[in-house]
């Protein structure tokens, strides 16, 4: 049924997906803890590798789990793909796994994972250096000093911001180092760092892979020898993703693709239009030509993504009253669901960040971050005119 030259599409649906004995056209939810055997020998058997079968779900051996692997694997043109409890649970295990040498962290990332490299993975021995990411002399500084692990987003919230994978890999590569993206904002549709040269593709499946709103998981997808030491961080942290929740994250990705395209093109419909608005001061979409880092988005990502970001203008309390204003987008936090969502970074992810460093960041009081939902795009289009004149 999958065959190599399959287009996404028909990965997303059929890949990975095991016919059981009852004929359900795909993987049924195995919702059980542990496996039956029927002796000692059977048990050993597959403990001891000569016999395909289950252990313990906690370990990742359950059908619901290795099934949606299969599928994130192949989206991600990788060896393997290991799925865990959040997005969080994904980073933790892959610089636990790898950061040991030194973790150079690029550009703009997520508030949790700023929080693990600069106040928990210390104490682990495990140290971070930050550098914005156009930093190249830093870079190499750190590369040749011995750090080995790259991490970076891109794009990345809340701005936006594109870094060129292969440009970095390859500089990475030269020193022996790794590289592991964050690709939550981008999917495996618009983006497959693997095939640009990265070791290592992350996602919180919790945005653009659910894409429901409804499950909190994550993935990594890389190399079998790269996943190898992650997999016992999964088992012994035991952050592995429940049954259920594996079963849900399938049952989503099968639609993965014709979300994904919808929402690229309603946000760059929609970026267009908000560059137009007086209101506007600015918009942070990498779809416009005249956004920074368009160049290289176009060369490394096959659509934009659902993410748009813009400043107002007018203060923190003129964006505020636009949020309020929103009809039909959802203030909450988060990113990537069915459902349009939209948040004002000052007060909601960077809210623990002086002033002055958010001022930095480029995190302004009149920021506004929009997650483009599957909506009729001309109702979004009307709630956002709407609201704009309302401030
Ligand atoms: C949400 C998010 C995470 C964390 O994912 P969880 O599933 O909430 O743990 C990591 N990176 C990015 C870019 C995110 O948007």
């Amino acid at each position: 049924m999958t065959h190599k030259n399959n287009g996404v599409a028909t990965n997303c649906i059929h890949a990975g997906e095991i016919v059981d004995q009852f004929g359900a056209p795909h993987t049924p939810t195995y919702d059980t803890t542990t496996f039956k055997f029927s002796s000692t020998a059977d048990m050993l058997d597959v403990i001891e590798g000569r016999k395909p079968g289950c252990f313990y779900t906690r370990y990742g051996s359950n059908p619901s789990i290795t099934s949606v692997e299969a599928k994130l694997a192949r989206l991600e043109h990788a060896e393997s793909a290991v799925v865990f409890a959040s997005g969080m649970a994904a980073i933790s295990a892959t610089l636990l796994a790898h950061g040991e040498h030194g973790i150079i962290c690029l550009g703009e990332v997520y508030g949790g994972t700023w929080e693990l490299m600069t106040k928990q993975l210390p104490a682990l021995n495990r140290h971070t250096k930050f550098l914005k990411a156009g930093d190249s002399e830093g870079l190499k500084q750190h590369l040749a000093a011995g750090c080995s692990l790259v991490f970076f987003e891109t794009p990345s919230n809340p701005l936006l911001e594109i870094i060129d994978i292969a440009l970095i890999c390859s500089l990475a590569h030269t020193y022996g180092a790794k590289v592991a993206i964050d690709g939550t904002f981008a999917t495996p549709i618009n983006q497959q760092p693997l095939t640009l040269g990265a070791d290592i593709v992350i996602h919180s499946a919790t945005k653009y892979l659910g894409g429901h709103s409804d499950l909190t998981g994550g993935v990594v997808a890389a190399a079998d020898d790269m996943l190898e030491p992650m997999h016992v961080w999964r088992k012994n942290l035991g952050q592995i993703l429940a049954p259920d929740s594996a079963h849900l994250l399938a049952r989503s990705l099968a639609t993965l693709e014709v979300r994904v395209v919808r929402q690229n093109s309603t946000a760059l419909h929609l970026a267009k239009v908000l560059q137009q608005h007086p209101l506007v001061q600015q918009v942070y979409y990498p779809g416009l030509e005249n956004f920074t880092g368009h160049e290289i988005a176009k060369r490394q990502m096959n659509g934009y993504g659902g993410m748009i970001s813009i400043i107002i203008n007018g203060d923190g309390a003129a964006a505020t009253k636009m949020v309020d204003g929103l009809q039909l987008f959802t203030l909450a936090a988060s990113l990537g669901g069915v459902e349009s969502l939209v948040s004002q970074p000052a007060l909601t992810s960077h809210r623990d960040l002086s002033p002055a460093m958010r001022q930095s960041r480029g995190i302004t009081d009149s920021l506004i971050r929009l997650s483009i939902g599957l909506e009729t795009p001309e109702d979004l289009e009307n709630d956002l005119i709407q609201s704009l004149s309302e401030v």
